[in-house]
């Protein structure tokens, strides 16, 4: 089976630990990605996180203290760095062409995005040159508050600033696409006020199933749908179920629930990987997704239905706006 991703934190792993892509105990690595018959992965380049502890912080070459004009930079060496060491079985791309021509050789797709715009350098060259150096996704904000927006976990009624609305114009007219996950409700309406197209989602599960902020509400879906945007099913547990525990059902409720918001084509995975430490049962890396897909089809979902959500919309999608 084929699987395209929208999500991952893998190379800010390898950024802040020193673990390297192609062998590693991370949720991604060369022989998990081998599984698969095709497997394309948008890598975030995120903006870095407040370690949750002294001793975490310690162990960790934190992004954070890399002053804020050079963090862009790191990430992306680190991103380069990784790219070229497996090029024997990964293929950097920037555009839908890059992707076929993957597909056709055989070799996994990696495609790079930003999480949290804040990682962008304060200068007006910022987009363009990380246009340039091959970021194709950006996801406005993480979950601090930025000088583009507010996120979802913040404040849902605080949105986009002015700078943030000229950010999200400034990506849909080269050709970036605008990702709403960790948005506040009300940023992702002003991105609607700013932009035509459509823009996804990443990694977002649904709020009428768990009441997390971090969650679409039916109408945001909705919206999105309309657009012809896409949504990534994250695997995160506390995004999945209000308890501790999940399982690959309750996945499967998510996915059901945007499936009967006339979803077919908008729902794809954004699974969140070595950006979260809670799976559901069963799940303990991108190795173990096929779990998921067989679990579907024993349900009886059609083939076709499993085949859109874990490459088939993706890569529509991919090849209409890059
Ligand atoms: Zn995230």
């Amino acid at each position: 089976m084929k699987l395209f991703d929208l999500h991952c934190d893998t190379l800010y792993e390898c950024c802040e630990t020193g673990r390297r892509l192609r062998e590693n105990d991370l949720h991604v690595n060369r022989a998990a990605a081998r599984k698969y018959r095709h497997y394309a992965q948008f890598f975030a380049l995120f903006c870095g996180a407040r370690a949750p502890s002294e001793t975490l912080a310690r162990e960790r070459d934190c992004l954070l203290d890399t002053p804020a004009d050079r963090r862009l930079e790191r990430m992306l060496e680190t991103a380069r760095r990784e790219f070229a060491d497996n090029a024997d079985w990964l293929s950097f791309c920037r555009s839908a062409d890059d992707l076929a021509e993957a597909a056709r050789d055989g070799k996994a797709a990696a495609f790079l995005s930003i999480e949290g715009a804040e990682l962008l350098p304060d200068r007006p060259d910022a987009l363009d040159n990380a246009y340039e150096a091959g970021v194709r996704l950006l996801t406005v904000t993480w979950n601090y508050r930025s000088r583009f927006g507010c996120p979802a976990t913040l404040d849902q009624e605080e949105g986009l600033t002015n700078a943030g609305r000229e950010l999200v114009r400034g990506c849909a007219d080269r050709g970036i696409i605008v990702d709403v996950s960790h948005l506040s409700e009300q940023g992702f309406w002003d991105v609607c006020e700013t932009i035509d197209g459509p823009f996804v989602a990443s990694h977002s599960d649904s709020r009428a199933l768990c009441r997390h902020p971090r969650n679409l509400t039916d109408r945001q879906f909705a919206e999105i749908t309309r657009r012809g945007g896409l949504v990534g099913i994250n695997l995160y547990t506390p995004f999945l179920v209000r308890q501790s525990d999940s399982t690959i059902e309750d996945a499967i409720d998510h996915i059901e629930h945007f499936l009967g918001l006339y979803g077919e084509r908008t729902v794809a995975l954004g699974c969140d990987f070595d950006g979260c430490d809670e799976l559901p049962a069963g799940i303990d890396g991108l190795g173990d997704l096929y779990r998921l897909a067989d679990r579907m089809l024993a349900l009886g979902y059609r083939q076709s239905t499993v085949d859109g959500l874990f490459y088939d919309n993706a890569f529509a999608f991919v090849q209409k706006m890059l």
